[in-house]
């Protein structure tokens, strides 16, 4: 917790603002359990605290401190200054808001919009992991959590088209598709950039990135910064709109695709003026029309399903679709696709430096179910999943290896002159 929180005020306001509607739904919770074999934190430690019911204990407290006979009475138990900072850790690095608990609970509690509304009434309160508040603030101020001001998206895009000799349209006037990018991928994967130019231009789709609106990861949900998702949403919102496009593409992230997909309208007040497509459901759409050819891929590999793609994203079809024809050994996973084991870096948990120890614990799940499939190649649609990773891959030095799906269809593209 940062110094600056009054802590008498950080609680008023973290209790003033949980609402009735999510105390009720966190009040039907019924004690079964069943939710903790579910999550993957619990799983990796089997430490009875990262049990998901536990993460509506915040909610309970707040709202048991001010309702009910003993709350009206003032003799209900207070939040402390000690609960404040034990829910940061709960709520903010122990949370990947990936749904899996959902799939199990009987009363169909979803812990991961709890975690949402949790976080924005900590965040109101001004607690939250000061990197993670440091990525949303860099977003509203310099464009991107890693820095990638309009001027730089302009410099690496024109390097990036010299380097590949590939077309790479910034502020095209007249293209029906918006692109966005991860700053992710842009900074650390820019191969994953070139790649999706490479397919949409051999498909002759009318596509551009915009300097107005270009980063897709908004680090203002995820650190529950209502303001700055706003913001984040309505730089693309109006950037789709001053272009005409009808369609915005989500590249390779999962939570970017969530929040433009399912919360953007409900940010903004408004309805979209535009379809928005994860890059996996826009290809696959392409495929569909008989736009690619591909050569085979060899290797061995499994797919890594990102949870805000699959599970609560629902294009888990789409990549098996794209796989096929183009993985000539391709292994499921077990569990796999709608009950996939997270990367345990998503919700921004990747961005909390001092989560890391338990996220390379959350990899051994992962890294376990690619060995049972006999592979060592781990296929994602995920940059955020792919750099969770790549560094847990670093850190436990395990010896397989971590792909992109896009990358993996442009360098196995079959091109016109190839014929
Ligand atoms: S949403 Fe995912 S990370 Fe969060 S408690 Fe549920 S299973 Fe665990
Ligand atoms: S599965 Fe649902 S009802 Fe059971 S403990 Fe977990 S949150 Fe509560």
């Amino acid at each position: 917790m940062t110094d600056q929180v009054n802590v008498q005020a950080a609680v008023d306001k973290f209790v003033g603002l949980v609402g009735r509607p999510l105390a009720t739904w966190a009040e039907s919770c019924v004690r079964c359990g069943l939710c903790a074999e579910a999550c993957h934190f619990y799983q990796a430690t089997k430490d009875p605290k990262y049990t998901p019911a536990w993460k509506l204990q915040p909610i309970l407290k707040a709202h048991r401190s001010k309702t009910g006979f003993l709350g009206l009475l003032g003799i209900a138990p207070k939040v402390t200054e000690a609960d404040l900072t034990e829910w940061e850790e709960l709520i903010f690095d122990t949370c990947n808001m990936c749904g899996r608990c959902t799939l199990v609970c009987p009363m169909g509690i979803d812990i991961a919009s709890i975690t949402g509304a949790t976080r924005q009434a900590l965040a109101s309160a001004g607690i939250g992991p000061a990197d993670l508040f440091a990525a949303a603030e860099n977003s509203r101020d310099r464009g991107s959590p890693l820095g990638l001001t309009p001027e730089k998206l302009e410099d690496r895009l024109e390097w990036l088209a010299d380097d590949n000799e590939i077309d790479l349209p910034l502020d095209k006037e007249g293209a029906e598709v918006l692109l966005t990018v991860s700053s992710i991928e842009m900074m650390k994967y820019p191969d994953s950039i070139v790649s999706m130019g490479k397919l949409l231009n051999h498909a002759g789709v009318n596509w551009t990135f915009s300097s107005k609106g270009y980063e897709s990861t908004n680090f203002g949900y995820l650190s529950g910064k209502s303001d700055i998702a706003k913001t984040m949403t309505l730089r693309i919102v109006e950037a789709a709109e001053a272009l005409k496009v009808k369609t915005v593409i989500i590249p390779e992230c999962g939570h970017a695709y969530g929040v433009m997909r399912w919360q953007a309208a409900n940010v903004i007040g408004r309805p979209l003026p535009f379809e928005v497509f994860h890059i996996t459901e826009y290809l696959a759409k392409l495929k569909r029309e008989g736009k690619f050819e591909f050569k085979p891929f060899d290797e061995p590999c499994t797919y890594h399903d990102p949870c805000q793609i699959s599970r609560r994203g629902g294009a888990t079809e789409d990549a098996r679709y794209l796989l096929e024809g183009l993985m000539t050994d391709f292994r499921e996973m077990t569990p796999t696709a709608n009950s996939n084991w997270c990367c345990g870096g998503g919700g921004g948990v990747q961005a909390i430096a001092r989560s890391a120890p338990i996220r390379y614990k959350v990899f051994k799940i992962k890294t376990d179910q690619v060995a049972e499939t006999g592979t060592d190649t781990l296929v994602s649609a995920c940059a955020n999943c792919r750099l969770t990773m790549d560094e847990a891959k670093a850190a436990t030095k395990w010896g397989g290896k971590l792909e992109s799906i896009v990358e993996i269809m442009a360098s196995h593209l079959i091109e016109k002159d190839d014929d």
